[in-house]
């Protein structure tokens, strides 16, 4: 069992505060993704984790034991950073086998391990090769197969897939998935790519500013952003926002448009809704077509809806050219609330 808990977190550098408080629960075997924007303490979190960084503040548990005062090599877990330690010296079979060597397991075992990792991280046939002759990208491979060759109850990546080409990043990922589930292994993942967050993670933990915003399946963050920063920064095209003015029996005006909506003290909030979620329709929010990009499947829309950048995602049939004016129906269950001065969610659950 290897459930990792980490509670009230915080981290100091000086008088910055890299992480608030954080408290985050990984369930044993569970796939986690920490996800954030540039400086937002995921690097920092995972060091932590990995006992590469002290805490200033709050615990560490891994399998139901305390970690933070011990050293890395006893905490139970392989890690896989950036800047992948491969030794130049060595050859790429040797640097697969290194931990192995070192847990001094039979030579067929550890054979055994290195020809998997490798095949499976398409480096079977580099293995004679010293890792001074590598590209980045296949380098970044072999710290992968390192670390997934010690089979560990816990495994720690940040953006091991970052300097991958897009085509063998896409199809690592899904062997990655695949690879960590059949290992049992608990996996905390650190990247900023949501589209690669949302494919792997059985949950995300959406960071910001040294805080974790929300942590959830991937689908639920999607959909239920449970603050405005989430909605903004997960999905491409990102979910659009528009004023929503206070009307009657509890109705909110968006555009001119009347909306059912949460009941709020204010007299403002924030309408939400996803570009996809969208349809041109009789009453729906008046539009201003500025941009047409056909997409293939679909044609994206870049609108302007009372001064306010508003984005469809829509059918690739429709017509339509800048200058246009198209009325937007929003999807009425995945229209979305948010608080203009906390940003949080009016209808989450959290
Ligand atoms: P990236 O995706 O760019 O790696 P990140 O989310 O992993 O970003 P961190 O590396 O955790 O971010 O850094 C969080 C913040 O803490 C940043 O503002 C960074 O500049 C700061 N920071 C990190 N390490 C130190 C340090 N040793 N001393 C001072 N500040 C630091």
């Amino acid at each position: 069992m290897a459930e990792i808990s980490i509670r009230n977190v915080a981290k100091q550098f000086g008088d910055f505060t890299a992480l608030h408080s954080v408290d985050l629960t990984v369930a044993d075997q569970e796939f986690m993704v920490l996800l954030g924007a540039s400086g937002c303490g995921k690097t920092t979190l995972l060091r932590i984790i990995a006992g590469l960084e002290t805490p200033s503040r709050g615990e560490v548990w891994i399998g139901g034991k305390r970690v933070d005062h011990l050293p890395p090599r006893q905490r139970g877990i392989a890690m896989v950073f950036q800047n992948y330690a491969v030794f130049p010296h060595l050859t790429v079979f040797e640097n697969i086998a290194f931990g192995l060597r070192m847990q001094k397991l039979p030579r067929a075992e550890v054979d055994r391990r290195v020809t998997r990792t490798a095949e499976l991280m398409h480096i079977g046939q580099l293995l004679k090769r010293y890792s001074g002759q590598l590209s980045g990208g296949q380098r970044q491979r072999v710290a992968v197969a390192r670390a997934l060759a010690m089979e560990p109850d816990v495994i720690l990546m940040d953006e091991p897939l970052s300097n991958l080409d897009a085509l063998l990043r896409l199809e690592m990922r899904a062997e990655l998935k695949g690879v960590l589930a059949e290992s049992k292994t608990t996996t905390i993942y650190v990247t900023h790519d949501q589209v690669e967050a949302m494919s792997l993670a059985d949950r995300i933990a959406v960071m910001d500013k040294g805080r974790i915003v929300q942590a959830e399946r991937p689908i639920e963050v999607y959909r239920n952003p449970a603050a405005r920063f989430v909605g903004s920064f997960i999905g491409n095209p990102p979910m659009n926002f528009l004023p929503a003015k206070k009307g009657a029996n509890g109705s909110w005006r968006v555009a001119g448009v009347t909306f059912e909506g949460p009941r709020a003290e204010r007299e403002e909030i924030a309408f939400a809704i996803r570009p996809e979620d969208l349809s041109p329709s009789e009453g729906g929010l008046p539009a201003e077509v500025r941009v047409v990009e056909p997409l293939g499947p679909h044609v994206l829309v870049t609108c302007d809806v009372e001064g306010h950048l508003f984005r469809a995602v829509l059918d690739s049939d429709i017509v339509l050219s800048r200058g246009d004016t198209v009325k937007l129906a929003p999807t009425p269950d995945r229209i979305r609330w948010f608080d203009p001065e906390t940003e949080k969610s009016l209808q989450h659950h959290q």
